[in-house]
């Protein structure tokens, strides 16, 4: 075999590793009644901004309809694990928020114990898989299409923060709380940084 075909095979080799952990996690989540989708949702609306607690958002984040993530969070909603509450600034926009017994599920989040097993890995292993994870995603994401997500702080509409101590956002034209500011986006743009 060349050394041509080894380094295919190898590549071949970490395509399907990647295929079969990624059909195990799935396999994981359907546990307490959920299924995957709804696991997907709960850890979005836990860890988004409140500009994109939103069913549209949402179904941008799961590259779904907005009907089907409507649906989703439905279900979500009639089981107690989500509530949807109205904008203090526009009563007319109703977020999506964690309940308090999302919460408590979501500390049972059946990816946990594929945490657990990425811990027991050496950190320079860890640090080495997650950046060529990351280049992947964005690899893929060129090809496939797919929401890009970040946070204020590296994102060209971030505008600093406010004498009242809020972070301003100014592709909304709004602040946020710092704690807020620090949750995933939808609206996110990466900053540009003047490299060629
Ligand atoms: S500054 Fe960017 S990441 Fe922050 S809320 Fe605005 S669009 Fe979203």
């Amino acid at each position: 075999m060349s050394t041509q075909d080894t380094e295919i095979s190898g590549k071949e080799s970490l395509s399907r590793l990647l295929d079969r952990l990624g059909r195990m996690a799935r396999g994981l989540q359907y546990c307490h009644g959920l299924n995957p989708a709804q696991w997907d949702s709960l850890r979005f609306v836990a860890q988004a901004n409140r500009f994109s607690r939103t069913p549209g958002a949402l179904a941008a984040f799961l590259g779904t309809t907005k009907g089907t993530a409507s649906q989703t969070l439905n279900a979500l909603e009639k089981k107690g694990y989500l509530s949807r509450v109205p904008d203090p600034d526009d009563k007319r926009v109703r977020h999506i928020e964690l309940t308090e017994k999302g919460a408590e599920l979501l500390a049972e989040d059946p990816l946990n114990c594929l945490d657990q097993a990425i811990g027991r890995l050496p950190d320079d292993m860890v640090d080495t898989m997650k950046e060529g994870l990351e280049r992947l995603c964005i690899n893929m994401q060129s090809r496939c299409g797919g929401q890009d997500m970040g946070i204020c702080t590296t994102c060209g509409h971030f505008q600093g923060p406010t004498d009242a101590g809020n972070m301003r956002c100014g592709y909304k034209q709004a602040d946020l709380s710092c704690e807020d500011a620090k949750r995933f986006c939808i609206n996110f743009e990466a900053a540009q940084t003047g490299d060629c």
